[in-house]
């Protein structure tokens, strides 16, 4: 099992106490004070570069602290250990024979599942195993009317990304405030695909991953595929034969991957009906990959869309239908766009990888995956001031938590006001 230090926890006689040498002499910083009522405890955390020191003071003369004090005085209690997956970790133990305290997880804080090992099989320590909160992704099936075109904002599951590959060149202590890695170092993020019904058809704007990837891949990239896009179709009474059209901002397999579908041996169009609509020079740059950015443009996701000739290129620039606009931005790839939807006085707009979250709000916050780095900058940052200024409805596909808002401006502080 893999398995990485969380904390240290210190069992002291009075939390405030030791604060003056932890907090004064050391110079550390120390979290607030937390109860934790089922153990009887009072805890305050102090990170230490990744693992946090745990002082931990009992709240009642029963409580497991107290007892450890009256025996053994103050000192290291126990090690906590972060595991991915503690059922495994608690049935490989067992298997061994290894003395457990608890043969179960039990809940612990911030949602979290722990389990201790005797310390007579880990040698004098009392060992914590923990696994932390299954990240919760913004999953919903919200519609929404935006004029003469009805909205829907769709997803096709969770996946998680390198943390540190999602913030180039910002470094992890800046962004991990913003989003917690796991133990991979991965984040968690979302794919949501958007519908756009109108009276000229129905179109999808991107089409998640899909269900082509090998269980490698599914391990690498943290695909969930309990719920995915035909969930959510399913959750806005539709199917993926009730698609027309299907756009995308780019050829990468977590944006167009889910167009194409395997039947047995056989690669074909996932939509039976749609025509997919592609910038033609997106389509030369993905089937001519070199090594920086073959990893992300898989033959698999689009050739079969060709032979079936499903394809409708587009040169570039331009309305797509009646309310739809693409906008060539560059930067994450040679020819990455965003899609303008605009009806009745409104504008919305769906960003893709140009704004993957509402993390990436500030300019030099560009993905280390972005080709063209200082274009994206430079194309993020007028956009920004336009959306602000216009007050654009943003669509984010990859926020796990927001699937579209208004960027707003505070006190020269971006953020973003959710609407779904
Ligand atoms: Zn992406």
């Amino acid at each position: 099992m893999k398995a990485i230090l969380d904390h240290v926890g210190i069992a002291v006689q009075d939390i405030e106490q030791a604060l003056a040498f932890y907090r004064e002499a050391l110079g550390l910083e120390v979290h607030p004070p937390e109860d934790v009522a089922t153990e009887r405890v009072r805890a305050r955390m102090i990170p230490v570069g990744g693992p946090s020191l745990e002082l931990l003071e009992a709240t009642s003369p029963d409580s497991a602290i107290a007892t450890y004090l009256a025996r053994r005085g103050p000192g290291i209690h126990h090690v906590t250990l972060r595991v991915e997956d503690i059922h495994a970790a608690i049935a490989q133990l067992t298997a061994r024979g290894v003395r457990l305290v608890h043969d179960r997880p039990k809940p612990g804080a911030e949602g979290s599942l722990v389990a201790f090992i005797h310390p007579s099989a880990a040698h004098g320590v009392l060992i914590e195993l923990k696994q932390r909160a299954a990240p919760d992704v913004n999953l919903s099936v919200k519609k929404l009317p935006f004029g003469d075109l009805q909205l829907t904002t769709l997803h096709d599951g969770p996946f998680s990304l390198d943390g540190g590959a999602m913030f180039g060149v910002v470094p992890r202590p800046l962004w991990e405030k913003l989003t917690q890695p796991d133990e991979r170092n991965r984040i968690q993020l979302a794919m949501r695909p958007l519908l756009v019904e109108a009276s000229w058809g129905r179109m999808l704007i991107d089409c998640g991953a899909g269900d082509k990837m090998g269980p490698k891949q599914v391990d690498i990239y943290g695909l969930d595929r309990t719920r995915a896009l035909d969930h959510a179709l399913a959750e806005a009474g539709l199917t993926s034969d009730s698609i027309d059209l299907a756009l995308a901002t780019h050829l990468h397999f977590d944006h167009f991957g889910g167009a194409t579908a395997r039947v047995g041996e056989i690669l074909q169009p996932r939509f039976a009906r749609a025509r997919c609509l592609i910038r033609e020079a997106e389509w030369e740059d993905a089937t001519h990959p070199h090594e920086r950015n073959r990893a992300s443009y898989l033959q698999e996701d689009f050739v079969p869309l060709k032979e079936a000739g499903v394809v409708e290129f587009f040169p570039g620039d331009g309305q797509i239908k009646p309310g739809i606009r693409v906008v060539r931005t560059g930067g994450h790839t040679g020819q990455h766009q965003v899609v303008y939807l605009e009806s009745g006085g409104q504008t919305g707009v769906f960003v893709a990888d140009l704004i993957p979250t509402t993390a990436h709000l500030q300019d030099p916050w560009v993905m280390g995956y972005d080709l063209f780095p200082m274009e994206t900058m430079a194309f993020k940052k007028r956009f920004i001031r336009e959306a602000i200024d216009r007050e654009y409805l943003v669509f984010f596909e990859h926020d796990p938590k927001v699937a579209a808002g208004y960027i707003r401006e505070k006190n020269g502080k971006r953020f973003v006001e959710q609407v779904l």
